[in-house]
């Protein structure tokens, strides 16, 4: 084995910083190299070669919110399924499957699809989307079809105003929508709320937020705060609305979460309404939070 360059057979090993474009797009990765001795060019045989694809490749996944190989491998292998169960499984070859695992990077289409079949999470969140856009507004979502892409933003601006953990975030949520309605007669998402014990909670929250962190919008902490991985959309929002989240926002830092946490067990919507129903928008007329 001979330096590609100067022909020198002496290596020694390095971490070697190497920028590959993949998809036109250019990725950094640092790889354990051999370098020669005299030039320092990295030796980058067939072996390192595809170490460094694969490198790049998910590289190229990560930043662009894909499935990386590891993480296909380990779906697959949660499932208890060879590589062959799994082709089958998402009906596509097998050499598709040996690819993904590797270098070869699935499409949007694709990688949704995975998700779908793999994870429970992503699961329930597609059977929520359609179970969402074949219903209407009513007066339970405060006349707006409920819209996932914008309650992802209004997660994404109230945790990177706050950095709370679920029980506050879930209070804001309500409290931005409730407000909005108040003043517009609409909600901001179409969510519905439901009163649970720790107060007026957004429908199927857990299974939203856990979707969120599975895509790597959201990092959950050990002491349960989220942060954010991903900026929030603002152009999603319109003027009226951005005011009312910074409202919201505002009000969590300068009266504190806790507070409003108290706050929205005393509102007439939560009192009034029974355990595993919807929290009726009329309610938002007699709002505690506009008093304080
Ligand atoms: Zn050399």
């Amino acid at each position: 084995m001979n330096c590609l360059k100067c022909g020198c057979n002496k290596f020694f090993n390095q971490q070697v910083r190497f920028r590959p474009e993949v998809k036109e797009q250019v990725v950094e990765v640092i790889l354990q190299s051999k370098v020669c001795e005299n030039c320092k060019t990295p030796l980058v045989d067939a072996q390192q070669m595809n170490i460094l694809r694969r490198a790049a490749a998910d590289k190229y996944r990560e930043l662009n919110q894909l499935l990386t190989s590891s993480q296909i491998i380990d779906y697959r292998e949660n499932l208890g399924m060879s590589q062959a169960a799994f082709a089958r499984y998402l009906s596509v070859g097998e050499a598709s499957i040996k690819r993904w695992e590797t270098y070869y990077i699935q499409d949007a289409s694709q990688d949704e699809h995975i998700r779908i079949k793999c994870d429970e999470a992503c699961a329930e969140t597609n059977f929520l989307d359609v179970y969402w856009k074949r219903h209407k507004e009513d007066a339970f979502s405060g006349n707006r079809k409920f819209n996932l892409q914008i309650f992802k933003n209004v997660a994404l601006y109230l945790v990177k105003q706050t950095r709370e953990s679920i029980i506050y975030l879930n209070k804001l949520h309500f409290y931005t929508d409730f407000l909005h309605f108040k003043k517009y007669g609409t909600s901001i998402t179409g969510a519905r709320y439901t009163p649970l014990k720790y107060g007026p909670c957004p429908d199927q929250y857990r299974t939203i937020y856990s979707s969120f962190v599975n895509r790597r919008y959201l990092k959950e902490n050990e002491n349960h705060s989220y942060e954010v991985l991903i900026a929030p959309d603002l152009t999603i929002f319109d003027d009226c609305e951005q005011e009312t989240l910074q409202y919201v926002c505002d009000l969590a830092i300068s009266k504190g979460v806790k507070e409003l946490y108290n706050l929205s067990h005393e509102e007439k919507g939560y009192v009034n309404t029974a355990e595993c129903a919807f929290i009726d928008y009329k309610f938002a007329e007699d709002l505690l939070i506009t008093k304080i």
